[in-house]
């Protein structure tokens, strides 16, 4: 432990909970700088870790490091992911109860990164069983074919992930992993036909471009080119290195279907259209058709009409009727955007195939959720929106599950009852999720009616609906001025970390996500492997409106807390210390600003109501029987009595500690540190 007064100055406090001053941000913030200076990226909040990204390789992740942290408890090593890692690990040995590890944070911080560390940790570490060997490498081999399809650059991040990641590593009764299984949410795909300036496609397109050999490039109809070639990819000065993973040929055998598959994305995106003096739209790049029809397996004729009319079914009668240029382009986009969402989907089917034993049974897992942090931009819209809901519903979860349960420790241990205050944020929930009166149910409601619903419809419909909850603000005042802050064409919420200004425009369009019939029922009739399984024919039979863009995030969200409720959750924060990705650079505005959404504070708040710290009797009396001549160097007898005769010869106060059943509790850091440095001078 990092405690003599000398180190601290230095180094800071490895657990937050040891702050003299837990309430300041200030102090907060300044333990942070101080280890950060030292390369110390990691710091505790009780079980919580804290990391902030160091943007340069640090020498802490090797096998003799992984060894280190083997079987060891938080406090007697220096705070490290490992520790996070193998914590849980012992509690599936031991006590054979289902983890999982929530990590967090904004773009850039190192969410991605620190879940393939502790995968590292647990295929490195973990006993092997036979014939599991292929397993292993799959499951570190699933992260660069997503990464692949899902990561691109953006401003924040040359490697973002443009999605969220739910992955469950699966043990066997000997704690050997034997499979995985991975669930994704909310794939970014208006960045397969959308880039901001200075921001990439996904990586898949770049490297099919830049690594694919002739012969193949020559078979899917594209050009060894400048990727700005293509209409839906953009030139960006600078080039990310990356390597191609064509190497999950062992997860599908259809490797060349999935690259046809990239490839007609591509030749979508550079689909021209003309308007003849009818008026009526049609295709003018002949050779592009022809490629896609091919690499699609469908009629070339039979996609130009699709892409160009609309097929509606009203009253079991088909109506047939053309489409503007515009519509024309926006349904040409819709389906790109649709092509490659389902082939994403696709492949983690694939990928989850491949991940499965069956010659030995799960005994228990241990969940990784690598997802989106809070985003606040200028400009935020219905991904946002999304992004932000989700993270209440992790913060409803923690309260849930650390909150009760810090609770049923004083409950169990028989210390009385101790009143935790906080902020419970249910209500932010219900505002985005309530049946019938909730924003997403008002947002549906727009998206379904007929006639004059618009963006500002909707946001009319929440006003009128919404306009006196305490969480939900517009620019409308109660006296019938307006509030500045808020533009005309947004709404605010109040969420739990703060305030965000939603715009509304393209809400709808974002929540219908809508493919015409027509397109789908070419794409059913696909003679390409994998489009086939993507567009199913039951869909065009099923007469049901699909769910919507929003209520189907809001399903799957809902299914994720249904797994997550039933695990012991371990928590792991990250944050970004500046936007350069320069190492070494402590941005304060910038880092204060994650503390506050990550909601670091009130965590820490909520952990220092009761008691600073807490150890097992048995841990406790280890680590200072030298320090009493009763206890040294062993007690013979009851754990309880040799805690109790070691803290009366350390003059410990009453009020400073208590004694449950099974550990000590200590109210002040103080108390320990005095306790650490008692230990440091007799060394
Ligand atoms: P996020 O998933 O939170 O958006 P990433 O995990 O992709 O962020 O991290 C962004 C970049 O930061 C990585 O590509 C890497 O360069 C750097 N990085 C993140 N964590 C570490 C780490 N522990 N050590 C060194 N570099 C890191
Ligand atoms: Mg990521």
């Amino acid at each position: 432990m990092e405690s003599t007064l000398s180190a601290r100055d230095r180094v800071g406090v490895q657990d937050f909970l040891l702050l003299e001053n837990y309430t300041s941000e200030a102090a907060f913030i300044e333990n942070l700088r101080r280890r950060y200076k030292e390369n110390l990226i990691y710091t505790y909040i009780g079980s919580v870790l804290v990391s902030v990204n160091p943007y340069k390789e640090l020498e802490i992740y090797s096998k003799q490091h992984m060894e280190r942290y083997r079987g060891v408890n938080f406090y007697e090593i220096s705070p490290h992911i490992f520790a996070l890692a193998d914590n849980s690990y012992r509690a599936v040995r031991t006590e054979r109860r289902d983890q999982c590890i929530l990590i967090s944070g904004e773009s850039g911080a190192g969410k991605t990164e620190a879940s393939k560390k502790i995968l590292q940790y647990y295929t490195t570490m973990c006993p092997t069983r036979h014939n599991t060997h292929y397993i292993r490498e799959r499951l570190l081999q699933s992260n660069p074919v997503l990464e692949a399809f899902g990561n691109a650059k953006t401003l924040r991040n040359d490697n973002s992930s443009r999605f969220g990641k739910y992955m469950d590593v699966q043990f066997d009764y000997k704690g050997a992993p034997i499979g995985g299984h991975i669930i994704n949410y909310l794939l970014e795909k208006s960045r397969v036909v959308h880039q901001n300036h200075g921001e990439r496609s996904f990586h898949i397109f770049y490297q099919l471009l830049e690594s694919g050999d002739n012969s193949l490039l020559t078979r899917l109809g594209l050009q060894k080119t400048n990727p700005q070639h293509y209409h839906y990819l953009v030139k960006v000065c600078v080039c990310v290195n990356l390597k191609v993973y064509f190497s999950f040929v062992c997860f599908c055998e259809r490797t060349f279907e999935l690259l046809k598959v990239v490839a007609s994305v591509l030749h979508l995106g550079n689909m021209q259209f003309g308007v003849d003096e009818f008026e009526e739209t049609h295709v003018t790049t002949d050779t592009q058709l022809k490629y896609l029809a091919e690499l699609l397996g469908v009629a070339g004729s039979a996609l130009s009409e699709a892409l160009t009319h609309k097929k509606l079914v009203a009253k079991g009668e088909e109506m047939i009727s053309p489409l503007n240029l515009d519509q024309v382009l926006s349904a040409r986009d819709a389906l790109a955007k649709a092509i490659y969402g389902r082939t994403f989907t696709w492949l983690v089917q694939k990928i989850n195939q491949s991940l499965v034993y069956y010659t030995s049974k799960c005994s228990s897992v241990i969940g990784l959720l690598d997802i989106y942090g809070f985003e606040v931009f200028q400009q935020n819209s219905f991904e946002q929106f999304c992004i932000n809901y989700c993270n209440e519903k992790l913060q409803q979860l923690f309260i849930e599950l650390t909150l009760k349960s810090e609770q049923e420790e004083y409950e169990a241990e028989g210390i009385g009852w101790e009143t935790v205050e906080y902020f419970n944020n249910k209500i932010i929930c219900d505002l985005v999720e309530e049946k019938f009166r909730g924003i997403i149910a008002i947002l549906d409601e727009e998206c379904l009616r007929p006639g004059d619903a618009s963006d500002i419809t909707f946001l009319e419909k929440l006003e009128d609906t919404l306009g006196g909850h305490a969480h939900f603000v517009t620019h409308k005042l109660a006296n019938g001025k307006t509030r500045k802050a808020v533009g005309r064409e947004e709404f605010r919420l109040l969420h739990y970390a703060g305030e965000v200004n939603y715009n509304v425009t393209g809400f709808l369009d974002k929540n219908n996500d809508l493919l015409y019939r027509n397109l789908k029922e070419v794409m059913c009739q696909s003679g390409n492997q994998i489009v086939k399984q993507c567009f199913h024919p039951d869909e065009l039979i099923d007469q049901r409106r699909p769910e919507t863009a929003a209520t189907q995030f809001k399903l799957s969200l809902a299914g994720l807390m249904d797994i997550l409720i039933l695990k012991e959750p371990s928590y792991m924060r990250c944050i970004k210390p500046n936007n350069g990705k320069q190492p070494g650079q402590f941005e304060e505005v910038l880092i204060r600003h994650q503390v506050k959404y990550l909601g670091l504070m009130e965590n820490l708040r909520v952990r220092r109501a009761g008691f600073a710290y807490r150890r097992s009797f048995e841990a406790f009396l280890q680590r200072y029987k030298p320090l009493c001549p009763d206890t040294w160097p062993n007690w013979r007898g009851q754990l309880l009595d040799g805690v109790s005769t070691l803290v009366k010869h350390l003059n410990y106060k009453p009020e400073e500690y208590r004694l449950g059943r099974t550990k000590i509790f200590i109210r002040f850091p103080k108390t320990l540190f005095l306790t650490e440095d008692a230990l440091e001078i007799r060394k």
